[in-house]
């Protein structure tokens, strides 16, 4: 039986690269593409004498070219943390449209399976809490994070249109905050920001009150979780995330106690239209996909410190 090959868009990215490491380590051969925007070839270094493993500097907006079979195309090509994409937000919404277009182009031409990266942002500031896959969402389309939400729902809608439409093999994971290893100290979400402010002995900046919420899946859960959903049939979306919630200032305190550091909190301005609470409802990937996440935050905050201490030594 010939391996099977993966397409991964954004690979050189947090997610992208652990889902490049784990295709690889399941046999499979993984084409992997980036533009470097935001992503670090450096989270790929593990698999640079991999046989298996190929990586190309590519921008999804542009035609994708690859020769041969190919039997998945995961589309995790985008900006993802909000201080990247208010930088870049004509390249946020490109990615999310003419890059799932391309993406989308590929695994028609190829007969593969594509995997959308979607985002819990498709709900917004959602009024409807714990959020389930039916909630149609609360979101500024103008405001300073719509170039990363409508991009998204734009990529869900294109997504659902060629299954209608070509019959394309498609899937779309709702992906709620996650953490771990290989995310930057710089790129301006709160777990890598409190961590580094932590380690470093400087203020932990707290938005806000920092009675907003989020909830906090660990690196190997969510990347379990998309292999299971690409080895199903089911193309609505699935969320996945963990349900454990949590303000921010309860993170803020439980990484000054993981770190033990002396720094002191303080707050900063709330951002534009950020969301006052997220937490995934999580039933269907659960009855679907057979799938919660295992790792509790506190254990999955003390893997992500070690790696960014090592990094320090
Ligand atoms: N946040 C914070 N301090 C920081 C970075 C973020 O208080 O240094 C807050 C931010 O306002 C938001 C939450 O933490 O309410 C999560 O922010 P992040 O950028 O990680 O992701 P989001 O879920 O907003 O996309």
């Amino acid at each position: 039986m010939p391996k099977k090959t993966a397409v991964i868009t954004g690979a050189a990215g947090f997610i992208g690269s652990h889902l490049s490491q784990r295709l690889v380590g399941e046999g499979f051969y993984v084409i992997a593409l980036d533009n470097l925007i935001t992503g670090h070839i450096e989270n790929l270094s593990c698999l640079r004498n991999e046989k298996r493993f190929t990586f190309t500097k590519h921008d999804v907006t542009k035609f994708i070219d690859i020769k041969g079979r190919v039997d998945c195309v995961l589309h995790f090509a985008s900006l993802a943390s909000p201080e990247d994409y208010l930088k870049f937000p004509i390249q946020t919404l490109k990615a999310g449209s003419l890059g799932t277009h391309n993406a989308l182009g590929l695994a028609l031409a190829k007969k593969a399976k594509f995997l959308l990266a979607s985002t819990s942002e498709v709900y917004g500031d959602p009024k409807e809490h714990p959020q389930k896959e039916s909630y149609w969402g609360h979101v500024n389309p103008i405001g300073v994070r719509g170039c990363y939400d409508e991009s998204k729902r734009f990529s869900e809608a294109i997504s659902m249109a060629y299954r209608r439409i070509h019959k394309a093999d498609t899937r779309i994971a709702r992906i709620f905050n996650t953490y771990g290893p290989r995310m930057c100290c710089d790129d301006g979400r709160v777990v890598p920001n409190f961590i580094c402010q932590a380690l470093d002995n400087r203020p932990l900046t707290v938005y806000g009150k920092g009675a907003q919420t989020r909830s906090f899946c660990y690196i190997d859960d969510l990347v379990e979780g998309m292999v299971r959903l690409l080895n199903v049939n089911f193309y609505e979306p699935v969320n996945l995330g963990n349900p454990g919630e949590f303000t921010i200032l309860e993170l803020a305190s439980l990484v000054l106690k993981l770190t033990g550091s002396k720094s002191k909190i303080v707050r900063k301005p709330l951002p534009q239209d950020d969301p006052r609470q997220r937490r995934p409802d999580i039933t269907r990937a659960k009855r679907l996909l057979k799938w919660q996440p295992k790792i509790k935050l506190e254990d999955g905050l003390h893997r992500t410190i070690a790696w960014f201490e090592s990094r320090k030594s």
